[in-house]
């Protein structure tokens, strides 16, 4: 720490994003990303726009902003125009704004005790105090809990790190007792068998849905994500980015975006697919005695009884497969598992085999074979 970093900051605990190892080829498990491709149209829009690299880009991100609407109006059956997104540098940035737009000392952030680790970081960023709701011994949310939450409410649905969704009605009866409250729903994995409550922007003054283009779409590193609102709120966010970076979003992740919007059949394809592995990899797990939450998201959040969870990542890193663990007190004999291809789905599997085998730990068929 330099002696001129001022007296807010020195506290600051930044947030840690999962390892991107350059060193070495790992099957990569970690931050759920796509085990697949961009699509062929985002890379050839990408490819066109180099030719203009030396302008600056469209500071309003207008022909983007403007196919999102389009393609969001016509995917929800909705009325919904470019006024009612907004686009940026990853859905962290857009999270960002909303701490910096609608939380200060008066209106605090409310978020579960167990969820994206980035939100406790935005609010000591921007000088906010938070509340924290402990998920049930299920690690669900209990809607009635986030009743009157008198602060903003980040709620990721799916939730991170557990993957498990609350319906679109249980949100909106969320958005319902909160009247003078912002919900803030955070869809970064909607697209894996969640439900979007962007309908919801039409109904309600009160909620902001935020989504991304890094986990279903490939394009974790192009960063871009968006916000979805009324138009009131879509203002006071574009407050924010103007006064901060206007040009946000660059010129190839601009063409990108457009390309990957007209690919809509190649996403779900893709999304089809990861939905398959989950399954796969969740009837294997269940085998090899693993328990994990009810995801419907692109990862598995699992523990083995027998295995401890900081032992498990750290023997895997060993075998060159890559998983999140994180070491909060509750969560710690768990890790998050992305959920990638078929194949690195099987040699995943094969090595949490060999791992169990060589600690002498059971599977759920040899108990169930002694017990018959
Ligand atoms: N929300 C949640 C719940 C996430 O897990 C992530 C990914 N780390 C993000 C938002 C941010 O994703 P991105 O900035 O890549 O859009």
């Amino acid at each position: 720490m330099s002696r001129f970093l001022t007296e807010r900051f020195t506290e600051l605990e930044p947030y840690v994003p999962g390892e991107q190892p350059q060193n070495r080829q790992y099957i990569k498990l970690n931050t759920n990303e796509s085990p697949f491709p961009v699509s062929d149209k985002a890379r050839a829009e990408a490819t066109r726009a180099l030719d203009r690299l030396e302008l600056y880009p469209d500071p309003d991100c207008k022909t983007l902003t403007r196919s999102l609407a389009g393609f969001l109006a016509d995917k929800y059956s909705m009325d919904l125009t470019a006024e009612n997104v907004i686009l940026t540098n990853g859905s962290d940035e857009v999270l960002n704004f909303a701490f910096m737009a609608f939380c200060d000392g008066n209106t605090p952030a409310v978020f579960p005790d167990i969820t994206y680790g980035f939100y406790p970081v935005f609010a000591d960023m921007n000088g906010v105090p938070y509340r924290e709701i402990p998920l049930d011994p299920e690690f669900r949310i209990n809607p009635e809990e986030y009743a009157k939450a008198g602060g903003t409410l980040f709620i990721a649905n799916p939730n991170a790190h557990t993957g498990i969704a609350l319906s679109r009605e249980e949100i909106e009866g969320i958005i319902r007792s909160n009247p003078d409250n912002l919900v803030v729903v955070d869809e970064a994995y909607v697209d894996f068998g969640g439900e979007s409550c962007i309908p919801l922007i039409d109904k309600y003054d009160n909620i902001l849905v935020i989504q991304t283009f890094s986990k279903s779409r490939s394009m974790a590193g192009a960063r871009l994500g968006f916000g979805a609102a009324s138009r009131e709120l879509i203002v006071d966010l574009n407050t924010i980015r103007n006064s901060t970076n206007p040009y946000n979003i660059n010129a190839l992740t601009m063409a990108a975006g457009v390309g990957v919007l007209e690919d809509e059949e190649y996403t779900r394809e893709n999304c089809r697919k990861i939905i398959e592995n989950r399954k796969y990899t969740e009837e294997e797990l269940r085998r090899l005695g693993f328990e994990f939450t009810d995801s419907t998201a692109n990862f598995i959040f699992m523990k083995h009884p027998e295995y401890d969870g900081g032992r498990l990542y750290e023997d895997l890193k060993r075998e060159g497969i890559l998983v999140r663990h994180f070491t909060k007190e509750r969560i710690a004999q768990y890790n998050r598992v992305t959920i990638g291809s078929r194949r690195q789905m099987e040699v995943f599997i094969d090595t949490l085999e060999k791992l169990l085998e060589e600690a002498g730990c059971k599977g759920e068929k040899e108990r169930t074979n002694e017990n018959s």
